[in-house]
């Protein structure tokens, strides 16, 4: 989806070829010094860096015995934590050229971490979780920064590390440092979380209320795709509303017991049930709003072949699976043509008649169009590319773009064209990079 137009520094011309690399790292690290491989231990690997990684690489790891692999192994470890250190000063650095208003929180205002995005090829809120931890190790951090640059810990760590005490005041911060270091190098994840709720709870007994509201702020619920046309339903819920919910499904699937289906099955299903329940209470233009789009080609839904459809916000499901719920009115069906994947007809089991236009535009972007954004166009803004009434209200000039990069397209200084076909070119604020994001066509062709 994403395309890198250009990578200002490093041309043809600067790039060096693979002679003169190696013979700048034979000047570097001249083969007298090398330690042989014989003499590694895991507390004696390669210091991280550019003559660790090409001497790393000139071994083949199925000519090494089983020490020595497990050496190998532990070394590139350590040059991953030492990379991703150098990368967090780099986007640090990039932080601190597009300050957000408040300072910190990219993930509220300002557009740094959605220009980094696409060049991280991750979604938005993933590059702004990733600005934020950044930007706190290396200014207020310096024990975890110096242990992340040697590589001996990883940016796991170091968020674990950033989430619990970056709260803390600069002193606060240094002395729970104190408590970490040696012993988090060579700790697990998980027991270095556990030293850091107490390192917490012992530096500032006082602050647990405020925590326990500032935990409650953090509520949410997210849902990921799985295999098989399966999704998980994740939440951070308060402890008393979980234990509600929870004590309801058993209530539900005690009640919905006797049909063979398991206690487990019945609870998920009333799960199901309570967002059925839940749209019905909502008036019509919101109801609209909470249907789910399920797109299947016109001769799948008759049962004459069985080509994959697609689940909006999912993605591909088996036609026997896409049959069974195009036949619910809970769900908007949309039709198309199964040699060109092109929609026929929306199908009409709404609760209004569809503005046919916001429909097919909506159909087209399935999410916003922003790189990486997974946002549902079903809630998005449909964005005038080139502003009305310059631009016609039509599906080329128009994309669904989520409320946060609307905003940014408006205030953050980013050029948008789109081209025949929905195609979209976004070019960052400086104008050094071009990413272009398509729709995803709604059925891939045929593969033969
Ligand atoms: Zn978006």
């Amino acid at each position: 989806m994403f395309e890198l137009s250009a990578v200002p520094w490093v041309t043809q011309d600067t790039m060096p070829t693979d002679a003169e690399l190696e013979s700048m790292y034979d000047a570097m690290n001249p083969p007298e010094a090398r330690l042989p491989f014989a003499t590694f231990s895991p507390g004696r690997a390669l210091p991280p860096g550019p003559c660790a990684a090409a001497t790393l690489d000139t071994f083949d790891p199925s000519d090494l015995d089983d020490d020595s692999l497990v050496d190998h192994i532990g070394s590139w470890e350590r040059l991953i934590g030492w990379a991703q250190a150098r990368q967090a000063i780099a986007m640090a650095e990039f932080g601190r050229r597009r300050p957000a208003e408040d300072g910190l929180r990219w993930d509220r205002k300002g557009f740094a971490a959605d220009e980094l995005a696409p060049a991280l090829r991750c979604a938005p809120q993933t590059a702004s979780s990733r600005l934020a931890i950044a930007t706190e190790v290396t200014s207020r951090f310096p024990a975890t920064m110096k242990a992340w640059r040697d590589g001996t810990i990883d940016s796991t760590k170091v968020r674990a590390i950033v989430d619990t005490i970056c709260a803390f005041d600069d002193d606060r911060v240094l002395a729970a440092e104190q408590a970490l270091y040696p012993n988090a190098e060579t700790q697990t994840a998980g027991q270095l979380r556990a030293k850091l709720a107490r390192i917490a709870l012992k530096l500032d007994p006082n602050t647990a209320e405020q925590r326990s509201r500032e935990a409650y702020a953090d509520r949410r619920v997210l849902v990921t795709p799985s295999s098989d046309g399966m999704s998980e339903l994740w939440a951070l819920l308060p402890a008393a509303g979980a234990q509600r919910l929870r004590a309801t499904l058993d209530a539900h699937a005690r009640a919905s017991a006797g049909d063979g289906r398991s206690s487990d099955q019945l609870r998920a299903d009333a799960l199901v049930d309570l967002a059925d329940i839940a749209a019905d209470s909502l008036p019509p233009a919101a109801a609209r709003q909470a249907q789910v789009q399920v797109t299947v080609a016109a001769t799948t839904l008759l049962g004459l072949d069985d080509d994959p459809a697609e689940l909006a916000g999912y993605g591909p499901i088996t036609a026997g699976l896409a049959r069974r719920i195009a036949g619910d009115a809970t769900w908007r069906r949309l039709l198309t043509d199964p040699a060109t994947g092109a929609l026929l007809d929306y199908g009409r089991t709404t609760y209004q008649p569809p503005a046919a236009l916001a429909d097919q535009v909506r159909a087209r972007d399935r999410v916003c169009r922003f790189p990486g954004c997974r946002r549902s166009a079903r809630s998005a803004d449909l964005d005038h590319t080139v502003r009305y009434p310059d631009g016609p209200t039509a599906a080329g000039n128009l994309a669904a773009l989520c409320r946060r990069h609307h905003r940014l397209k408006h205030e953050g200084g980013w050029q948008l064209a789109q081209k025949p076909g929905g195609s979209l070119l976004w070019t960052t604020p400086g104008g050094g990079h071009t990413y272009r994001t398509e729709p995803d066509p709604l059925d891939d062709p045929a593969p033969f």
